[in-house]
């Protein structure tokens, strides 16, 4: 395996007050990899008293769902679910949120790991879980955050940068090849991006493309439409076979492309890692993963070079955490996949202020220009990245007649 692509620093003048870079792998033991997952995550030095939860809601507004949590205290937490709430509410009320009432908030680390096994949770590990589980560790991350008077970054363990740079990601398959450069300019036009992602294959296909000959018409002709200044991503969603994800690969290595995502199946980590063991471009993977084991074996056996566990599918900052520890150890980087509803955005950007590993740009599918108004002062997207919100906690200053006429699920 060479590491000349895998080595690359990102477009131009990247910094470390923005991004990180590509690294190289190296050897490692499952030992160490255990270790750094296993550290303590969340910084609470300043939250000096007991935070008894009291109650948790989900509450459904016009547009989005939210979960509030409280203190005995009176404090208060808030966090937006992604668009799955409308469909696992049920496993949200029964089988996640009962489990933290009357427990302490400053025990979350724990409690994440205590959830997993209450009520015999483990058995459906996937995002159904995770997603409900996430939306409780963010609503109480921001009441802690707002007792700390600190943004969900410092309890992360410190904020190291204030913007994240971001790649717009486009989500087409059904555009021909010339019709979809266009799109991709488009998209770095109105935000200013300097990095995108497309869509290759037909989307756990098993070889079949979305329509015939698309990807490889579209990445022969996307980096001379697009430039050399630009970084530039394919995501195959599990498309192919580790044969077929070779001949692909190497086409756009061929062809100036900066990262292959998911070019198999996602629970097939061998064929996954025949594909990455093939290329010099670092190979992407771990959207739908829910197992830390599993991660720690795709980091172990350079499966994936760029780890991504979406932060709700996932279980939430602190799992994913441990995720970007076991990549760091192993020289490689993080680029959670995003949640494309709610606030999906600002929880990444949040993640990204704190961890010091993260790949030079960050997942981004537009929703700024509804939720911006949320945060003082509005977030932009500007210079190609988005500016971290300060909090505390993460920085939603929600309208009060928003959540006031949202509807509490029962
Ligand atoms: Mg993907």
């Amino acid at each position: 395996m060479t590491m000349d692509r895998r080595g690359f620093l990102g477009a131009g003048a990247l910094t470390l007050a923005v991004g990180g870079a590509w690294a190289q792998g190296k050897t490692v033991s499952v030992t160490d990899l255990d270790e750094a997952a296993q550290r303590p995550v969340l910084k609470l030095g300043a939250v000096r008293h007991p935070v008894p939860i009291a109650s948790i809601e989900l509450l459904r507004g016009e547009r989005d769902h939210f979960v509030r949590v409280r203190s005995a205290d009176g404090a208060e937490g808030l966090s937006v679910t992604n668009s799955r709430a409308n469909y696992l509410y049920p496993i949200f009320l029964k089988q996640v949120a009962p489990f933290f009432i009357g427990k302490d908030a400053r025990d979350l680390e724990s409690l994440i790991d205590g959830v997993y096994v209450y009520k015999s949770n483990y058995k459906m590990s996937n995002l159904a879980l995770w997603c409900c589980v996430a939306w409780v560790e963010f609503a109480v991350l921001d009441m802690l955050g707002r007792i700390a008077g600190q943004s969900i970054g410092d309890l992360l363990g410190g904020v190291v940068r204030d913007k994240v740079r971001m790649y717009y990601a486009s989500g087409n398959r059904q555009t021909t090849p010339e019709e979809e450069v266009e799109v991709l300019k488009g998209l770095m036009e109105k935000s200013g991006a300097r990095a995108v992602k497309f869509k290759v294959g037909g989307r756990m296909s098993q070889n079949a493309d979305s329509i015939p000959g698309r990807s490889e018409g579209l990445i022969r002709i996307v980096r001379k439409a697009l430039g050399d200044d630009v970084t530039i991503f394919a995501d195959a969603n599990g498309s192919y076979d580790a044969v077929k994800g070779i001949e692909i690969g190497k086409l756009m290595e061929d062809h100036g492309i900066d990262m292959f995502e998911e070019p198999c199946p996602f629970d097939h980590l061998e064929e996954t890692k025949a594909v990455a063991d093939a290329l010099t471009i670092p190979v992407s993977g771990g959207e739908q993963e829910p197992s830390l084991r599993r991660f720690r074996w795709m980091i172990e056996n350079g499966a994936v070079q760029v780890v991504q566990p979406d932060l709700h599918y996932f279980g939430g900052f602190i799992r994913a955490t441990r995720v970007a520890r076991m990549a760091a150890v192993a020289g490689y980087t993080i680029v959670p996949h995003m949640s494309g509803e709610g606030v999906g955005y600002v929880d990444l950007l949040h993640f990204c202020s704190a961890a010091p590993n993260i790949g030079p740009f960050h997942e981004y599918k537009g929703g700024i220009e509804r939720t911006g108004q949320w945060y003082d002062p509005p977030l932009k997207f500007k210079d190609a990245a988005i500016t971290v919100p300060k909090g505390p906690g993460s920085g939603i200053q929600l309208e009060p007649s928003l959540l006031a006429r949202a509807k509490r699920i029962q």
